[in-house]
């Protein structure tokens, strides 16, 4: 991501937490065309695999097929070997190979109960090839939850296959599809491709988004000196992670008649007045500098609106921007990351011989400019 020799202006990222759903990271010495270009990029470039086509066979549930076409559409498919699938327009085969196409079937019948929940684990590959990607969370019809049996929720399948009794226990963290009723059923079979968002939103991979990095400047000696009334005006406008109230001398004139919330009669889940004395002439408060923007200009509004100028400030870092990246699924929120700054890469390297190409060199410009009298600089005036 270095684009200039100036160390200092190298785009660096700074990984702040990362969990199997949502990574974090700093993005400094950047500005907003990177962080849009790599927000945007994650959201229409990165490609994973989603089902674009069902073939319906059989649908006697009580939901019309493109519904349940467009909700199967939508489930996430393990995509971290999607490097290893082609786009099917551009794949090279006649109509479909396995490196375009993955081909599932979803047969589900509802024999002998009133109701059956049909779910992502009903989606079967066919075929005898390894390593298929799957519906995610992966798993197949033996992946159970033993601790939550459904005597109702037994699947007919499972007995028809003298399955073991573990079998007959509800789904961990199924994706519900649909759910049919006695004898009815359905019969699909669903073709997976790889594609990008740009495409449909079933090929995005995740979530993302990023805010610009900022300081809340608060002088603390100034709120000090506000008159108590205005400090409650202050705390009623914010929230409670964005102030802490320092007790004073506890023991002192502290009585249980006195709180705050029952003397002014405010409703008793204002809990942030719990624990302020209002006998106490003053109120220690002390604001986080951490608060949100939002917070912040809340506050900054109620102290102009009071007569108060320049007690708190709010300082924007453009350099610097946090990004939250959530997946859907389909792949490691880091491994979406990756992939977008590699499709950037990717994009720079295209671009930068076509603007050369579309450009003088510095060399012919100075050449140009010398044969017309003028140095490159404007200050070596050859007139020869
Ligand atoms: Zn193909």
């Amino acid at each position: 991501m270095a684009n200039s020799n100036d160390k200092s202006k190298i785009h660096q990222i700074e990984i702040t937490s990362l969990t199997d759903d949502i990574i974090t990271f700093v993005l400094y010495n950047s500005n907003y065309g990177m962080a849009n270009a790599i927000r945007r990029i994650i959201l229409s470039e990165v490609p994973t695999l989603a089902i674009d086509i069902v073939n319906v066979y059989e649908n006697t549930s009580a939901f019309h097929d493109e519904f349940i076409a467009h909700r199967l559409g939508l489930i996430p498919i393990d995509s971290r070997n999607i490097k290893q699938y082609e786009f099917r327009e551009l794949c090279k085969c006649r109509e479909t190979c396995s490196k375009c196409t993955i081909q599932y079937i979803l047969e589900v019948q509802c024999k002998n109960r009133d109701k059956l929940e049909v779910t992502h684990y009903d989606i079967e590959f066919t075929g005898n090839e390894p390593n298929i990607p799957m519906p995610i969370p992966q798993g197949n019809k033996k992946k159970m939850n033993k601790n939550n049996i459904i005597n109702n929720d037994v699947n007919d399948n499972y007995n028809m296959n003298n399955l073991d009794n573990d079998d007959n226990i509800k789904l961990e963290n199924a994706i519900p599809i649909v759910s049919i009723a006695k004898n009815q059923m359905l019969k699909m079979k669903l073709i997976a491709t790889k594609g990008i968002g740009k495409m449909h939103a079933k090929w995005i991979p995740g979530n993302v988004s990023y805010r610009i990095d900022h300081k809340v400047i608060i002088k603390h000696n100034l709120i000090d000196k506000l008159p108590r009334e205005h400090k409650l005006l202050i705390i009623n406008n914010l929230t409670n992670d964005c102030y802490t109230i320092q007790k004073e001398n506890k023991n002192n004139g502290y009585n249980d008649n006195n709180r705050y919330d029952n003397v002014n009669g405010y409703d008793d889940d204002e809990n942030a007045y719990d624990d302020i004395d209002i006998t106490k002439k003053d109120i220690q408060l002390k604001l986080n500098e951490n608060m949100s923007v939002v917070m912040a200009q809340n506050c900054i509004d109620l102290l102009n609106e009071l007569g108060y100028k320049d007690i708190i400030k709010v300082v924007f870092d453009e350099t610097k921007f946090h990004f939250k990246v959530e997946t859907i699924g389909s792949m490691p929120p880091e491994q979406i990351v990756e992939m977008a700054m590699e499709i950037l890469e990717d994009k720079l390297r295209s671009l930068e011989p076509k603007i050369k190409a579309s450009f003088y060199s510095i060399e012919e410009v100075a050449t140009q400019l010398k044969e017309q009298g003028v140095s490159l600089y404007g200050i070596d005036l050859d007139l020869d």
